[in-house]
């Protein structure tokens, strides 16, 4: 039964995302993935009670994606509109400085959405067309906007400001809004409950790491500082992403190389980070060819680690010391070198990562840290499609007491 289940819906720059939820519960009823948008070989899966449908084929764009989506789960299940959705909860990219919480999306709210493109031009437009399709498919049901970059609305200023001119940051709405945001709430309140206590007692580190990766600064509940910037460029190494480079390098490349704005937009976006480094941007492919004693996946590796053990010691410092560091993402909660890498040899700082507990194999929330670890060390496994349908179900709920 997906009765009371909420539809999210996250689109992406080339892919589509989709998962029926029931936010009580946190069951999963149904979920699916469209990938190669906009290629010949487009993919879409969908997995649910009965089975699993795949169709190959090309899928022009996202709108032709979602539509036969959402023809696949009517044909499968009951039609959409009886299928008993409470709300659609949709995952927003960029939220600017405009949205700060989940927001129920009505025309100017889309429309605002819209106007927020020049900020994420790969993923705003996406998003906007997922929600126009999905208004049009659901139109009776309240479509809720969730913001990846909410959470970050928090940042002191002087954690969100960049150091450029002032006028000009102001007339380009230049600062640091952080991404991940829905993660990171969802872990860092994890962790409060995995541990029993008040999150406005915490501090924390969680790192988010995926295919993009993000670590953010905690402080009671309240985010202040975090790794992303005015776009999900900045930061950590990702697998294809640099993470932070020396802006020098961007003009020295359109200078000296001639490369145009697109080329070196390629380079820093699809072209670098661990793939730009070692040919792939997989850390299961990493770690396989580290395992044949490639030298460049190994430094690929060591630049990965090397950058987030700067920004671990970062937030340390900026929060004044630190209760627990949680690791999430792909990578975070699969991988045993990163974790017990990224946190060797900070004995004399409280930091002890348990061996036998890192590299035991489970799934769950788990405690990694030694019994003499002053520093909780956790893994938490992210589930941002259950937190984007709580908060679409609690929105679509005070809208109906209205
Ligand atoms: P996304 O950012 O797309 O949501 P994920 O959080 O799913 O990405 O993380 C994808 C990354 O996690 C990939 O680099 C993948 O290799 C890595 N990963 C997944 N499982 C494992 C594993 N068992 N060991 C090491 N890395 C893993």
């Amino acid at each position: 039964m997906s009765d009371g289940t909420v539809l999210v819906i996250n689109s992406g720059s080339s892919s589509i995302k989709f998962e029926l939820v029931h936010p009580d519960t946190a069951e999963s009823v149904a979920h699916g993935l469209v990938e190669r948008i906009g290629e010949p070989d487009g993919h879409i899966v969908y997995n649910h009670r009965t089975g699993t449908e795949d169709r190959t084929g090309p899928i022009a764009d996202h709108r032709t994606g979602l539509e036969q989506v959402l023809a696949i789960v009517a044909q499968v299940g009951r039609p959409l509109r009886e299928a008993g959705i409470i709300a659609v909860g949709h995952r927003v990219v960029h939220g600017g400085d405009v949205f700060f919480e989940p927001t129920l999306i009505d025309d100017a709210v889309l429309a605002a959405i819209s106007d927020l493109a020049a900020l994420a031009p790969l993923h705003n437009p996406a998003n906007v067309i997922g929600i126009e399709v999905a208004r049009e498919a659901l139109p009776d049901v309240p479509h809720v906007a969730v913001f990846d970059t909410a959470f970050f609305h928090t940042l002191p200023a002087a954690a969100a400001t960049y150091a450029i001119d002032r006028e000009v940051a102001k007339e380009n709405r230049i600062r640091r809004y952080g991404f991940h945001g829905t993660s990171h709430e969802y872990v860092s309140g994890r962790v409060a409950a995995f541990l029993g206590k008040d999150p406005a007692e915490l501090n924390q580190i969680v790192l988010h790491l995926g295919n993009g990766a993000s670590a953010s600064a905690v402080k009671g509940g309240k985010a202040i500082d975090t790794t992303m910037g005015l776009t999900p460029l900045e930061g950590l190494v990702m697998g294809t992403r640099s993470g932070d480079v020396d802006p020098g390098i961007v003009l020295h490349l359109s200078r000296s190389a001639g490369m145009s704005v697109d080329q070196i937009d390629d380079l820093l976006n699809r072209r670098s980070g661990l793939k730009g480094l070692s040919g792939v941007n997989d850390f299961r492919e990493l770690l396989a060819l580290i395992g044949t004693g490639d030298a460049d996946a190994q430094l690929a590796y060591d630049v990965y680690v090397h950058r987030l053990r700067k920004y671990i010691g970062a937030y340390l410092v900026a929060l004044g010391g630190v209760d627990a560091i949680t690791f999430t993402g792909g990578v975070g909660e699969n991988n045993v070198d990163v974790r017990r890498d990224s946190l060797a040899g900070l004995g004399r700082l409280g930091i002890e990562v348990d061996a036998g507990l890192n590299e035991a194999k489970s799934r769950g929330e788990r405690r990694i840290s030694a019994a003499s670890s002053g520093v909780e060390v956790l893994v938490i496994p992210t589930n941002e499609e259950l937190a984007i349908a709580r908060a679409a179900k609690t929105v679509a709920s005070a809208v109906r007491l209205c």
